[in-house]
C-alpha cells in the first residue's frame, strides 16, 4: 500500500476526495469506454478498467479537473448535497455576527477605545484586550457546541441559532427567523469561539454593540493559534483541494486556517 499511497495526491483522495471531480471523471471514463466498446469490446473494457483505477488512485483522470468540475457541478440542477458539498459560506472578514462597518471607521474606533495600538502602519492588539479576549476564548472553547451556539446567539444580531452536524464538522447557524438559507450565517466552532469571545470582551471597551459585532470578524486576523483546539494557524491557499472551497470561485483565496479543525479563520484581501 505504501507504493500506492505515494501515487495518491492526498488533496484529491481519501477524506479529501472531491466528489464533483470523481463523478465528472467516472462519467467521462464511462462515455469513452462505451464509445470504444461499440467498435471493439476489449478496448472499451480496458479503458474502463484503467480509467477507473486512475480515478481511484489520483482522484481524477482528466487534467485540470479540479479547476472545472466544481463549477460544472454547481451549474447542474442536481442539489449540491449530492456531491458532499455543505452549503456554508467560507467565513470572510466581513461575515460573522451580523454588522458591517466601514473599515477605516472601525479601525479608528478600536484604536481610540484602546483595543488596538497603532504605531505608524503597524497595528496590533493592546495587551490588556488581548489577555481578556484570550481568557474568554478559552472559556468558550470548553463548551459543548449547543452551549457555544447559545453564547453566540446572545451577542449576534440574529433571530435564531441552531447547530448543524456537517459531514466533517459541526456548524453554528445564525438565521433571521425566516428559515431562508440565504439569510443564514454559518460559523465553524473556531470562528464562533473567536467572534463570540471578541464581541463579549469588547463590551468592556466599547459601548456600541454595532461596533462590537462588526469588529469581531476583522479581529480574527490577529489570531496565531486556533481558538478552539490551540493548534498553530497556518497560512495556506484554498487551492490545496478542489473541494476546499465550498462555493466554486474563480480564484483561490489566501487564508489563515487551522489544519486540525480544517477551518478558515481569516481570508486575506
Ligand atoms: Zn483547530
Amino acid at each position: 500500500m505504501d507504493r500506492l499511497d505515494a501515487l495518491r495526491p492526498p488533496a484529491h483522495t481519501g477524506d479529501d476526495r472531491c466528489r464533483p471531480c470523481t463523478v465528472v471523471n467516472v462519467a467521462i471514463v464511462a462515455i469513452a469506454a462505451l464509445l470504444l466498446g461499440r467498435r471493439r469490446r476489449g478496448a472499451g473494457l480496458a479503458v474502463a478498467a484503467v480509467g477507473l483505477l486512475v480515478v481511484w488512485l489520483r482522484g481524477y483522470v482528466v487534467p485540470f479537473t479540479p479547476r472545472f468540475a466544481p463549477a460544472l457541478v454547481a451549474a447542474s440542477p442536481v442539489p449540491d448535497e449530492w456531491f458532499g458539498h455543505e452549503r456554508a459560506p467560507a467565513p470572510g472578514p466581513t461575515e460573522g455576527l451580523g454588522d458591517d462597518v466601514d473599515g477605516e471607521e472601525l479601525l479608528g474606533r478600536l484604536v481610540e477605545a484602546g483595543v488596538l495600538t497603532a504605531d505608524g502602519e503597524a497595528v496590533d492588539l493592546a495587551p490588556d484586550f488581548a489577555a481578556a479576549w484570550e481568557a474568554e476564548m478559552e472559556r468558550l472553547a470548553a463548551l459543548s457546541t449547543e452551549a457555544l451556539a447559545d453564547a453566540t446567539f446572545d451577542v449576534a444580531r440574529a433571530a435564531d441559532a441552531s447547530v448543524v452536524d456537517g459531514t466533517r464538522r459541526e456548524w453554528i447557524v445564525l438565521g433571521d427567523g425566516s428559515g431562508d438559507v440565504d439569510a443564514q450565517t454559518w460559523l465553524s466552532r473556531p470562528v464562533a469561539v473567536a467572534e463570540t469571545a471578541a464581541a463579549t470582551t469588547l463590551a468592556g471597551w466599547l459601548s456600541d454593540p454595532t461596533i462590537r459585532r462588526a469588529a469581531a470578524g476583522p479581529l480574527r486576523v490577529f489570531l496565531s493559534e486556533c481558538p478552539d483546539c490551540g493548534t498553530a494557524l497556518v497560512e495556506s491557499s484554498t487551492m490545496a483541494c478542489c473541494g476546499g472551497t465550498t462555493t466554486p470561485r474563480e480564484e483561490p483565496d489566501d487564508v489563515l486556517a487551522c489544519p486540525d479543525c480544517d477551518a478558515r479563520l481569516h481570508t486575506f484581501e
